[in-house]
């Protein structure tokens, strides 16, 4: 029996515990050996060394004061270094230590050259696939604890297609729950866990940079995408629960219970419903064909309460042929199957717009919405970078030597069709894991495409345009009103909730050009959606006829891939009253705020090698912000 399956074995703890330490001991062992090893050649990733031991007293009183009006916090929740084994086979070798360097802003040696994130993030989720994490580095050292195994030959294998062939090999075996006996060594794969979670406990600065205990869970039945991020509040677990283990999320949820028995607090995050066939949205059944239940929508939304909307792997907000009349539906839009697999058949039960509305369908049933996510961005970056700056993207998976190759080939694997991927924004009191957590628990977060730009969204019954001239206006806000991730208020005789947005724009990227408000509104077992421009820049004035605000206009040179800064607002304030409110339905609000036009990443690396634009992917792109939601549900009787 190996250890996985001691977690699962239910009530079993003590025995799990008991054989835990009895392999500690015997994993202290093997990490001698391995620094042996690494001390003969090999540059093995480890840990960086611990931080010299600060009083507690002294390290709390060094924390910035509580902001009780919360200031935004940027990060990524969602990011593979060289411990995961396809990021591997991709040529990554960027680790852990390194990954984490990358996004507090420090210089990282990539391909011969001193290169740093022009911003630093706040927080970082490192978060490896959990099959086999960190093995396949193992594997691949001539002198290390794996040396002598089929893999470390084809792992070395210099030839880029070689390795494509042995990415592809992995996702396939992940896919088809394929265990690879080599890699069963439980000692290996506790230790290799242990060095892994040191990294981000060293890592962790709270005030200055919060690092989460993080892994990814990597249930993909056909390619079709269910994986979960899963993220600890403090310390990690003693080991993660791979789709090794299981790939029905219900048994992952399992597993999260049974580590907050055990005192650890965690959630996971699930990604990409635009590759999953329909399979993540399902709102006919669960993953395992059991009708949804009261306790199944109650128990989804505990384990997991946000949903990735942007990553390197598109956009999972809508697909144009779900939201026809929304002229900004086309973004990142993205439908390769895992491991660049076939295209997904399936848009109804992909995107998270579209699944608002059938959550709220559900709940008409069975009185609880088992899709009421809020809304989180990350990469998915393989390379080891949160790499998110268009401007400073180094590639979205593995290493990528040839940048003139890459943009142009439009075949399998091409890194075209990738974007640099999103970020979180967390409004939270201080940067630290216990504030930074909470805010993702109560939903107070958003997802932007990568830049740092600043979004709020309130609402409440008694708001009005008054509001924003008060100085305390936020204060105000979270008085009477709720914040996004929040539920309206109990109505009382109001006739219709208003909404505040307030956005700044990132520093680094481009103007605004408006906030909207998306509004999925369902009674009677039909659900509709509307976008409402709130605020926009400039002098626009909506179409009298079709109320359409016309397009903010571009500054992009493609010749230059460049862009300027003379349209658009720097800052857009605005408040937005929902004159059709009909107080029997239920409504999911949320704010999507747009930068001005701005040149994609693949237009600015065409520049650089001299060719034209790959015409399969758009030369711009309108980067952009989406708030979670703020909900109402009619009061039941
Ligand atoms: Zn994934
Ligand atoms: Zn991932």
């Amino acid at each position: 029996m190996d250890l996985a399956h001691l977690v699962r074995a239910g009530g079993k703890v003590m025995r799990y515990r008991q054989s835990l330490i009895r392999t500690a001991l015997v994993a202290a062992t093997i990490a001698t050996t391995a620094a042996v090893a690494a001390m003969a050649g090999y540059s093995k990733p480890a840990p960086p060394a611990p931080a010299p031991a600060v009083p507690k007293a002294s390290a709390e009183a060094a924390l910035p004061p509580p902001n009780p009006e919360r200031n935004a916090y940027f990060g990524d929740l969602h990011l593979h270094s060289s411990y995961s084994a396809d990021a591997f086979a991709l040529g990554t070798r960027l680790d852990p230590d390194t990954a984490h360097k990358w996004a507090k802003g420090e210089e990282v040696e990539y391909l011969g050259q001193k290169i740093r994130r022009k911003a630093a993030l706040d927080f970082l989720a490192l978060t490896d696939h959990a099959e086999y994490l960190g093995v396949i580095p193992e594997a691949a050292d001539p002198k290390g604890v794996l040396a002598g195994s089929s893999w470390t030959a084809a792992l070395n294998n210099p030839d880029p297609a070689a390795r494509f062939a042995l990415f592809r090999k992995l996702v396939a075996m992940a896919d088809a729950n394929e265990r690879i006996e080599e890699f069963e060594k439980p000692e290996l794969l506790l230790s290799l866990w242990k060095r892994y979670s040191a990294v981000a406990d060293a890592h962790n600065a709270p005030g200055k940079f919060t690092a989460f205990v993080a892994y990814e869970w990597t249930s993909a039945p056909g390619n079709q995408n269910l994986h979960r991020c899963v993220i600890f509040k403090g310390k990690g677990p003693q080991l993660p629960f791979s789709s090794l283990d299981s790939l029905d999320p219900e048994a992952l949820w399992t597993y999260l219970e049974k580590q907050r028995e055990l005192g650890l607090d965690v959630i996971a995050i699930p990604h990409n419903g635009n590759i999953s066939n329909g399979l993540m949205f399902d709102g006919e059944k669960t993953n395992a064909g059991a009708p949804i239940t009261r306790a199944y929508a109650e128990r989804r939304m505990r384990n997991e309460p946000l949903f990735e909307i942007v990553q390197e792997k598109g956009s999972s907000d809508t697909h144009p042929s779900l939201s026809p009349r929304d002229e900004f539906a086309d973004f990142e839009t993205y439908t390769m199957l895992l491991g660049q697999g076939p295209p997904a058949k399936i848009a109804k039960g992909s995107y998270l717009r579209q699944a608002y509305g059938v959550g709220q369908q559900i709940s008409e049933r069975i009185g609880v919405n088992p899709f009421k996510y809020g809304i989180e961005a990350g990469t998915d970056n393989h390379a080891g970078m949160s790499s998110t700056e268009e401007f400073n993207f180094q590639g979205p998976n593995g290493r990528i030597t040839d940048r003139a190759a890459a943009i142009q080939a439009v075949s399998d694997g091409t890194p075209v069709f990738n974007s640099p991927g999103g970020l979180t924004g967390v409004w939270a009191e201080q940067n630290t894991r216990d504030a930074l957590f909470s805010a993702l628990q109560r939903k107070e977060t958003y997802g932007t495409s990568g830049v740092r730009m600043k979004l709020r969204f309130f609402g409440g019954w008694d708001f009005d345009a008054a509001l924003l001239k008060q100085q305390d206006w936020v204060k105000q806000a979270y008085q009477r009103g709720v914040p996004m991730g929040g539920d309206l208020p109990a109505r009382g005789q109001a006739k219709a909730p208003t909404f505040v947005v307030h956005a700044v724009k990132d520093p680094d990227s481009g103007n605004l050009d408006r906030i909207q408000i998306v509004k999925v509104s369902t009674k009677a077992g039909k659900s509709t959606e509307r976008v409402v421009d709130v605020v926009w820049s400039g002098e626009r004035k909506p179409d009298p006829k079709t109320g359409k605000l016309p397009a903010v206009g571009s500054t992009v040179d493609l010749a230059k891939a460049s862009y300027t800064n003379t349209i658009g607002a720097t800052e857009l304030m605005g408040t937005w009253t929902d004159k059709d409110f009909d107080p029997a339905a239920q409504v999911t609000y949320y704010a999507r705020a747009l930068e001005i036009p701005t040149p994609r990443w693949s237009t600015r690396w065409a520049v650089e090698v001299k060719l034209p634009p790959n015409p399969k992917v758009p030369t711009t792109l309108q980067e952009r912000a989406w708030s979670s939601p703020i909900w109402y549900a009619p009061e039941r009787k």
